[in-house]
């Protein structure tokens, strides 16, 4: 089972997940989706670390009808989902609507996937998003977030 799998369910919450910010990726993710074809909706922000380019709404560009536009070469941050990490120590399970449906199987590669992601990124992140932080935290507590230990 993939994720891919429950896009009605993410089609009725109308992506969510996608209205907090968007996305950050590394250079090397950020030429794969350009390869892929998609237009490059990123900015810079340092040398390994780009944003996707959101506007005041906190939505992710890449966001079109409810669906991700770049879903089969989406950033490592967004592929973790519904695992959420807000530095390299810290996650938690969202409870989205799509997470009940999710097996253990699915929650583990999420997991595996979220101890993938290099901590620049999360440096980047909470130094470029500090200015939206109170709005982004607001949109996150829309769902319970269960604290996790990740091996
Ligand atoms: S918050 Fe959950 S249900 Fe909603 S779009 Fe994101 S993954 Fe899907
Ligand atoms: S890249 Fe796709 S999955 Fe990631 S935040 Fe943007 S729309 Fe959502």
């Amino acid at each position: 089972m993939t994720v891919h799998n429950y896009s009605n369910i993410c089609k009725e919450c109308g992506g969510y997940c996608c209205k907090q910010g968007g996305s950050l990726a590394t250079k090397l993710e950020v030429n794969r989706i350009i390869e892929a074809g998609y237009p490059n909706k990123f900015i810079e922000i340092s040398e390994n670390c780009y944003i996707t380019d959101f506007g005041e709404d906190l939505v992710c560009p890449y966001l079109k009808e409810s669906a991700c536009e770049i879903y089969p070469v989406r950033p490592i941050l967004c592929r973790k989902y519904p695992i959420f990490s807000t530095n390299g120590e810290e996650h938690y399970l969202v409870h989205c609507p799509l997470t009940q449906y999710l097996s253990e199987e699915d929650i583990t590669q999420c997991i595996e996937i979220a101890l993938e992601v290099p901590d620049d990124l999360f440096t980047c992140a909470q130094r470029f998003l500090a200015p939206f932080d109170s709005r982004i935290d607001e949109r996150m507590r829309k769902f319970k977030m269960e604290r996790i230990e990740l091996e």
